[in-house]
Order: structure tokens, then sequence, then C-alpha cells
């Protein structure tokens, strides 16, 4: 099949013939149709995570938003059958440890991420294993396209998450979303949908356009406004819930500050070379205020239903974020162009 690995950190990814995945006796085969382009690839792709030792292998495949076809499966799997339709989330559960058997497999004891480890290559590529199908892969709605559930394997569901089960965002709830990209935007459309007033904060405008376009009720440009000031005036004292979708102490910070009493933060970016996976917070304050601080990594595979149940009657809408649909020559470019934060929306791999 042809991949796009990579061979050098943060040089273009060699599109040639590899081997063929096998699937394990309780594993999966999904011939891929869309892959979102993430900036968790990205990271990758910059060779960052040594700090946590997780930085991604050299001779590698990313990619880890497949949705694609079911196309070979092992003698163990009982729930799927070739040719069905399925998406894939990036945070594989094992199906059996104490965490998966009580429906949070995002945080399996022996979990695996797509697209991020040797045992699981990633799915920018024809095709893709998947251990533990029957836990981990999701039955596709049938009026769904490929395309529109391209990022909802990692990106829309970590927002989705984050909003509807972490932090319980309910009707009229101001909601601050800090960094408008792939996750960003999600969570804008997302809080939009629960009833919610985002309010979507950048420092780039056609970032801010578009999550005016997705539901922001308010956009703050963080590159001339004082961020924490602006989002306690438009709300008369502070935000119910503000997410870090980037991952930078600053915008950190800044959600944690931009809340009103008693206000949830949930922390959804990952950090970068520059924090290294610690940020200092105003404990004090947040001790004075109540401020509930909550960690959220992907969404636990037995939660999709009510995801895609609300994709499939129109209630979400994650096919308007895409921007833009390339092929597999063009992979690198997309990661290229994240250097600069010069990308349209969600955009994805297409075959
Ligand atoms: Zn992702
Ligand atoms: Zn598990």
């Amino acid at each position: 099949m042809r991949a796009a690995v990579l061979r050098e950190y943060g040089e273009p990814l060699d599109v040639t013939e590899v081997p063929d995945p096998e699937p394990d006796p309780d594993g999966a085969v999904v011939a891929v149709e869309a892959c979102g382009i993430c900036r968790s690839d990205w990271h990758a792709w910059q060779g960052h995570g040594e700090w946590a030792d997780d930085q991604v292998p050299l001779d590698y495949v990313l990619g880890h938003e497949p949705a694609g076809r079911v196309i070979g499966i092992g003698d163990d799997v009982d729930r799927f059958s070739e040719g069905d339709r399925v998406v894939v989330p990036f945070s594989l559960g094992c199906g059996v440890c104490g965490e998966c058997r009580t429906g949070h497999g995002n945080t399996c004891e022996d979990g695996h991420a797509l697209g991020f480890e040797r045992d699981v290559p990633g799915a920018f590529a024809e095709k893709v294993g998947v251990p533990h199908a029957d836990h981990n892969l999701q039955t596709l709605p049938a009026g769904v396209s490929f395309r529109d559930v391209a990022a909802v394997g990692c990106r829309y569901m970590t927002a989705f998450h984050a909003l509807a089960h972490r932090a319980d965002v309910g009707g009229g709830d101001w909601v601050a979303v800090h960094g408008c990209g792939g996750v960003g935007l999600s969570a804008i459309q997302i809080a939009d949908a629960l009833g919610a007033r985002p309010i979507a904060v950048d420092v780039n405008d056609d970032a801010l356009a578009r999550a005016a376009d997705v539901g922001a009720s308010e956009v703050v440009d963080g590159s001339e406004a004082d961020v924490v000031e602006e989002i306690q005036d438009l709300t008369d004292g502070g935000a119910a819930v503000s997410v870090d979708a980037l991952g930078r102490a600053e915008t950190a910070r800044n959600s944690v500050r931009c809340l009103r009493s008693r206000g949830t933060h949930v922390q959804v970016g990952l950090t970068t070379d520059a924090e290294r996976g610690e940020i200092p917070l105003p404990t004090d304050w947040m001790t004075r205020w109540e401020i509930d601080w909550l960690g959220s990594r992907g969404m636990p595979p037995a939660r999709f239903d009510e995801l895609l149940a609300m994709v499939d009657d129109g209630t979400l809408d994650p096919g308007a974020l895409v921007g833009r649909e390339v092929g597999l020559e063009a992979v690198s470019d997309r990661l290229a162009a994240m250097t600069t934060y010069d990308t349209d929306g969600i955009e994805i791999l297409t075959f």
C-alpha cells in the first residue's frame, strides 16, 4: 500500500510503498477514506515529546483521525465485518482493564495512541490496522460521510468529551475557548449546539472569522485586547467554563483567569517545547474562588453513540469545519503550514 513515512523530524514525508497491515486476532484493518491532519501530527513530525518519553519513532507512519471501511478482521472479532463503515478514535483501549470495563477506555491502563507508537502505525496510508476492534471501532451512521467525520476520532470527540462530559456545559453558560484551531473550532460549534454562549479567543483574524461562522457569540482578538479583562467584561463577571485548546502557558493562565467564581477550566491542549509539560497557575486565586481545573483526553469509545447520533440528526456538523482536502503527497505541505498557523479550519487527507 502507499503511505507517507516519517524519515527525519521536520522533513517532508516520504510517500512510498510499504507492506499492508495484517489484523491481529482481535483486530481489524480499515481502508482509509479520510483522515484529519492535526496539530498533534505536527508536534510528532517536529520530534516533540522527548521530555515525556513519547517522541514518535522514525521510519513511521503518522495520522490518527481515520474514517473508512473495514477490509480485514481477525478471527476473534464479533461486532464487525468486512465492508462496515467506521470511525477510529486515536485513544485505543484494551477493552478488558478496569478503566475500559467501566466505560473509561480513553484512560485505559494498557492503552495505545494510534499514529504515535511503534506498535500502532497511523493512517496517512491507504490502510490502517486497529487493535481490539470490538472495543475501539465505531460504526458510522449510514447518512454520515467519511469526510464529515475525518476529525471526529481526535479533535472533535475531544472537544465533545471536554464540554459535554467533563465540564457539563449547560444552556446559557458563557464558554470561553482559547485557541481556534481544529479542537477550538470544534469546541465552539459544540458549545453553541449545547445551548451555551461560546467566546472565541485567537490572535488570527481568519481563525476568528471562522469561529464566528461556526457559532461563536463573541470573538476576542488576543493580539489587541487584554483577553482576561475583555472576557470578564463581556460576561459581566467571568465565563462559567473555559477551555485551553492550545496548551501554552499564556493560554492556560488566561483560561483560568477569565472564569467567574466556581468556574471550570478544562485543559485540552498538550504543552509545547517551551513548557515541557508543566505550567505555573494562580493556585491561591483558584482556591479563593473555588475554581475547578479539569484534564480531558479524547473520549471513551463507550460514549461515541451520543456524539454520532447528534451528527446523524444534524445537531452537530463537524463537516462544516473542514476547510481543505488534500491527497497523500500534500500532507507534508499542510504540516509545514502549521508551523506558521497558516491552515484553513480542519484540513483532511482523502483517498
Ligand atoms: Zn488529532
Ligand atoms: Zn483498557
